[in-house]
């Protein structure tokens, strides 16, 4: 038995069991830290873990171990801040009690009807999940008695502090007699935090994990510049050059929720918005709806998201920054949970840059200078995505038996590439419409032609590496690769744009013949580095990064004679992209 692993914690096998079903294998740092302590001995404690680092478990689970399922009372209290949170704690904790016979956990919470909550309440839980508001609420209609609550869990203490409940916290903690043990969970530790403590905590003892979502390393901070005139004609374009996301975009008010998702929505996004001025049922509906992956992205307000814990979330997109930095770490901490890494994207105007400033001092980490793509560079990264789901695509054998010969008629004329070309030219067509003459969108440059524009001026260079997504690398750990192979500092390298095979920077022009000296040596995943001063992008599709002027162009198809459209990106994937320098 691996010592640290769920099976080490002297817990009761029923708990033991749904663990293994979820297929949890490694406790996380707060699990490690708390869950031991509170089985053994479940003293008062102070966690300091965010959302994302496993904390409902860590409570969770030594909660449950405690439970006596055969006493029909009510003997754990967990107080967590929104019906959201609330929601998806009992959802993780029915999970956790799924083989323990006679558990039964209830949520309560507003903007529900109280009268279906009362009638859950009569099943006589051992377990509630409660908002504070409707939790006085049922007090104060004696619809459910905390006098033989033994255990307490305030989650989230500082959000709940945040939205004014000191008092109804107050309150409920004098409204149980028989707590024998208090746990609190925050993010932060602030002195109103401490307060709750002092008054109705005994002897605590602290246990904090590394915040997550200020130093979680797995995510990748991304800005964008664009004017504020093109946020919204920019955030498209993110969307479609990140075919497979799955994500959160983050409005400052409810009105742009609503119509960044609207408009979205027409332009055949798989979206929705979730905001405050939608009813519960609205919303809980929305959540189901992401959940299943209906939806792509959701379009939200940060009061709305809050507690949302979704685990693979790809990316956060920051639609407007917030006013408050902390704000910008609850948002990016959405991704890259659960030890996944995520993206977390900022569409900024070039006043906003200074914001940005602020939010890596605070996130202590380094915010990555992205170019919004051009038409090109979509059409190219959507033709990959399509054809790495063709090649991943598992027809039902029901299916292709059934219609295999019409199939095969229907196309017995047909060759093979023609057929391939017809068949990605209907898949991209309307991406390829949409990118005709698609403009500029990076800050400054709305109206230029790309040739005049001379980004970066004489004294920065754009180089090309032949390494990129498909090497493990986001520009986090591209930026770290560079750094630690050569002497370059961190702050001379911006405009990372990693491509599925292949990298884009910048670097001060006369650090670039040093850089390629001391990286064409070197080795990364066994693979040889490669890389050379970029081609300058032209005019959109003839050449530049996402394109080649040495590739083999696609044939036949209608766009293949117009290269224009398409950016003739097809040899991209295993060719390197376009740069000037000779390859090998
Ligand atoms: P939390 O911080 O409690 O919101 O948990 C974040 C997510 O991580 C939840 O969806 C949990 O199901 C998941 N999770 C918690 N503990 C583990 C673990 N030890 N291994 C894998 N996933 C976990």
């Amino acid at each position: 038995m691996l010592m640290n692993s769920f099976s080490s914690f002297p817990m009761r096998e029923e708990l033991t069991r749904a663990i293994s079903d979820l297929g949890f294998e490694t406790p996380t740092p707060i699990q490690l830290k708390v869950i031991p302590q509170l089985l053994s001995e479940p003293i008062d404690i102070i966690g300091l873990a965010q959302t994302g680092t496993g904390k409902t478990a860590a409570y969770g689970l030594p909660l449950l171990h405690h439970v006596d399922v055969t006493a029909k009372h009510v003997q754990c209290l967990v107080l967590s801040p929104t019906r959201e949170l609330c929601m998806q704690i009992q959802e993780e904790m029915t999970k956790y009690g799924t083989h323990m016979r006679g558990l039964r956990i209830t949520a309560v919470y507003g903007g529900m009807p109280i009268g279906g909550q009362i009638r859950d309440l009569r099943a006589n839980p051992q377990v509630i999940v409660a908002t504070p508001g409707r939790l006085i609420d049922l007090l104060e209609r004696k619809a459910i008695s905390l006098d033989k609550v033994e255990y307490v869990v305030l989650d989230e203490a500082d959000e709940m502090l945040n939205m004014g409940f000191r008092e109804d916290i107050d309150l409920i903690l004098k409204n149980t007699p028989s707590r024998e043990h208090t746990w609190l969970f925050s993010a932060t530790m602030s002195n109103e935090v401490r307060g709750i403590a002092k008054r109705f905590m005994k002897d605590w003892k602290e246990f904090s994990v590394a915040a997550a979502n200020t130093t979680n390393e797995n995510i990748d901070h991304q800005y964008f510049v664009t004017a504020h005139h093109n946020r919204f004609e920019s955030l498209r374009r993110l969307l479609d050059f990140t075919p497979g996301i799955y994500g959160i975009i983050f409005t400052r008010t409810k009105q742009d929720a609503q119509e960044v998702s609207e408009k979205l929505m027409k332009m055949g996004y798989h979206v929705s918005p979730l905001h405050g001025d939608m009813d519960q049922k609205m919303r809980s509906k929305v959540m189901e709806r992401f959940k299943s992956k209906a939806l792509q992205c959701i379009v939200a307000t940060d009061v709305a998201a809050r507690g949302i814990d979704v685990n693979d979330i790809t990316h956060v997109i920051n639609y407007e920054l917030p006013d408050d930095p902390e704000v910008y770490t609850h948002r990016s901490g959405r991704t890259a949970r659960a030890g996944k890494s995520g993206i977390c994207m900022s569409i900024v105007s070039p006043k906003q840059i200074s914001n940005i400033r602020q939010i890596e001092r605070l996130v202590k980490q380094k915010f990555h200078k992205s170019d919004i793509p051009d038409g090109a560079e979509v059409i190219r990264k959507k033709l990959f995505f399509y054809l790495e789901q063709i090649a991943n695509a598992e027809p039902q054998a029901d299916f292709a038996k059934l219609y295999r010969d019409s199939m095969h008629e229907a196309f017995a004329e047909v060759d093979k590439d023609e057929l391939i070309r017809k068949l990605i030219w209907l898949q991209l067509r309307d991406t390829i419409d949409a990118y005709q003459d698609s403009m500029d969108l990076n800050a400054g440059y709305e109206s230029k032609d790309r040739g005049e524009r001379g980004r970066g001026g004489r004294s920065s260079v754009r180089m090309f590496i032949n390494l990129g997504e498909k090497d493990g690398l986001n520009s986090q750990k591209l930026l770290q690769f560079i750094t630690e192979s050569t002497d370059v500092e961190p702050g001379m390298i911006d405009r990372i744009t990693v491509r599925d095979m292949s990298s884009f920077f910048n670097v001060p022009g006369d650090a670039a013949e040093f850089i390629v000296e001391q990286l064409s040596s070197k080795k990364f995943k066994g693979r040889k580095v490669r890389l050379d001063e970029a081609e300058q992008p032209r005019a959109f599709g003839g050449g530049g990064e996402s394109r080649g002027g040495n590739r083999p162009k696609p044939q036949g198809a209608r766009y293949s004679g117009d290269v224009k459209s398409y950016g003739g990106g097809g040899a991209g994937y295993n060719s390197g992209g376009g740069y000037k320098g000779k390859r090998k």
